[in-house]
């Protein structure tokens, strides 16, 4: 059976060496700062937001949350970035999505100043992490990476099969595996027999949305299998996109969720938002 990848334990570990980082930077009288704003009354935004603040506190960052109501105009919105883009306590904004339909997500995305953008989702920062320069990496992807380091698993030579194509995690992590020197396969919801795919991969990357998608007869003996889906079975438990039961009995390694790929999400935000605070006093 498959070795278990602990994303709590790991998350734990790269917290600590934050903290760290940020008592030398209050050292220099430099406090990282972290802006999250906050549109309308999604009940699942509200905790992520919340829980990104209170991994701020613990950290001993600054936060401020910027709450807005649903029919807030895109102009005052662009404005408040704005503010927060010259603010000089602020090193990291943050836009909690979605936003209401009436806003332009682009615009808004394009709007936060790459050398604040600790999501890594401006298309400057794209475009950084495409050609390998120093950057913000988009945080779920980043922190798949962290997870195979930490776990000693290299990804240089392997086939890797990512399976989601999002803009947010299927095609960054697909590309932060590239850089790493992978051979990269996308999957999506237009592939043609899947499994003729995952079946062939070292390494498979589930982003797909769908409770226990990928199966044991995805899997070749001994991969590795990161689970990035977050989601709710039929009895309303949370499970991710693999079928951890009877996956786990083939892999090699496994990412469970909970405890898996999640916690390292808003991890690799405080360190992006860290990054950011220390190449502000370097400038
Ligand atoms: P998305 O809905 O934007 O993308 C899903 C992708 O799955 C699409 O690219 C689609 O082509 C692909 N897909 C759909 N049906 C498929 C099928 N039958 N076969 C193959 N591919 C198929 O989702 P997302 O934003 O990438 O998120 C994916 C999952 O990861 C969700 O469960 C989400 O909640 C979770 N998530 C977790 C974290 C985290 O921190 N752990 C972060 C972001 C997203």
């Amino acid at each position: 059976t498959a070795e278990i990848i602990n994303g709590k334990e790991i998350a734990a570990k790269k917290r600590e060496e934050i903290a760290k980082e940020v008592e030398k930077l209050k050292e220099n009288g430099v406090t990282p700062g972290l802006a999250v704003i906050l549109v309308g009354n999604n009940h699942a935004s509200r905790t992520y937001v919340t829980n990104k603040q209170k991994s701020c506190q613990e950290l001993g960052m600054h936060s401020i949350l910027i709450e807005m109501p649903e029919e807030v105009s895109e102009e005052e919105l662009l404005g408040k970035i704005d503010e927060l883009n010259q603010d000089p306590e602020i090193h990291g904004i943050l836009v909690q999505l979605p936003i209401p339909k009436h806003i332009d997500e682009k615009k808004v995305i394009e709007s936060i100043s790459p050398l604040k953008d600790v999501d890594g989702f401006h298309p400057v920062n794209i475009g950084r992490m495409m050609t390998g320069q120093n950057t913000f990496l988009p945080c779920t992807p980043y922190g798949i990476m962290v997870l195979l380091e930490e776990t000693g698993i290299s990804v240089a030579g392997k086939h890797v099969v990512v399976v989601g194509r999002s803009n947010i995690v299927g095609k960054p992590v697909g590309q932060l595996m590239l850089n790493q020197h992978a051979t990269v396969t996308y999957c999506h919801s237009k592939t043609k027999d899947l499994k003729s795919y995952t079946k062939q991969a070292d390494i498979v990357v589930a982003a797909v949305g769908i409770a226990n998608f990928i199966k044991a007869d995805h899997i070749k003996e001994g991969a590795v299998v990161i689970d990035v889906g977050i989601n709710r079975n039929e009895a309303g438990k949370l499970c991710g996109d693999v079928d951890f039961e009877e996956v786990s009995q083939v892999a090699g390694y496994i990412t469970p969720v909970p405890k898996g790929v999640g916690p390292m999400t808003i991890t690799m935000l405080m360190y992006n938002t860290v990054k950011s605070a220390a190449e502000s006093s370097n400038r």
